[in-house]
């Protein structure tokens, strides 16, 4: 009887641990700026996924007042450069480590960024045995619609909340619908500054799409479509994620 007892309990523990185990699903979300990786994110949000860029990761840490916040807090938005791997090894892989360990569903945008970091984020994963839940998205545009795009880009200086004076308006020209606040550009949102970003994504993601190409993980997406069309996709990959 109390065998029986055991063997029903084990089961039971068995099928919930794989339950869990199902639950969790990660995408990589790479692509040049002005790709769509912001816009396609959303759409996975609405779905319960945790949206995480090494920004938010590390303004989380700013918020937090921790040594390395306030260190690096100036390179938050510095996208034409690398973080330092400093920040990498200490903070960004501490959170996702947490993260992937409590099997949250999680987007990763732009990140990893160096064929070292895809391996060990590959570790991480493995080592929880999930390897199966992550799939690589290359968002694919030409270049001269992602410089369009972010040439038309605001931001909310108050909320963040981000438009797009082609496709994503704000209901009243230069205010953010939520707080009414200004929209402004960012610094980086010029050509200049797209240009030093797409450098150091050839030098670099480039190298990462590669790697997950041999892997046979890398799901190629077109952005240059309707947001419509483009935002279908998203739900699609989602609902199709365990046949792929
Ligand atoms: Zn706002």
């Amino acid at each position: 009887m109390i065998q029986r007892l055991i063997l029903f309990i084990s089961l039971i523990f068995f099928f919930l641990s794989s339950a869990e185990a199902q639950d969790f699903r990660m995408y990589i979300l790479l692509g040049y700026p002005g790709s769509g990786k912001g816009t396609f994110a959303e759409a996975l949000k609405e779905r319960g996924y945790k949206h995480l860029s090494t920004g938010d990761i590390l303004r989380e840490e700013v918020k937090k007042k921790t040594a390395i916040g306030l260190r690096y807090k100036n390179e938050i938005d510095s996208s034409s450069r690398l973080l330092p791997q400093e920040v990498i090894r200490t903070v960004v892989f501490n959170q996702l480590q947490e993260l992937i360990e409590k099997k949250e569903k999680l987007i990763l945008d732009g990140f990893p960024k160096t064929v070292e970091q895809a391996k060990y984020l590959d570790h991480l994963i493995e080592s929880c045995s999930l390897g199966q839940s992550v799939r690589v998205v290359y968002i694919d545009v030409p270049l001269n619609v992602a410089f369009k795009r972010i040439e038309a880009r605001r931001s909310c200086g108050k909320c963040g909340k981000i438009y797009n004076l082609l496709a994503a308006k704000p209901k009243i020209t230069g205010k953010c619908d939520i707080c009414n606040a200004s929209l402004i550009q960012r610094a980086c949102d010029n050509a200049e500054s797209f240009h030093k970003r797409i450098l150091l994504f050839n030098e670099t993601v480039k190298h990462v799409l590669t790697y997950y190409e041999s892997k046979k993980n890398l799901i190629k997406i077109n952005s240059n479509k309707s947001i419509k069309d483009f935002i279908n996709q998203a739900n699609v990959l989602d609902e199709t994620h365990d046949n792929i």
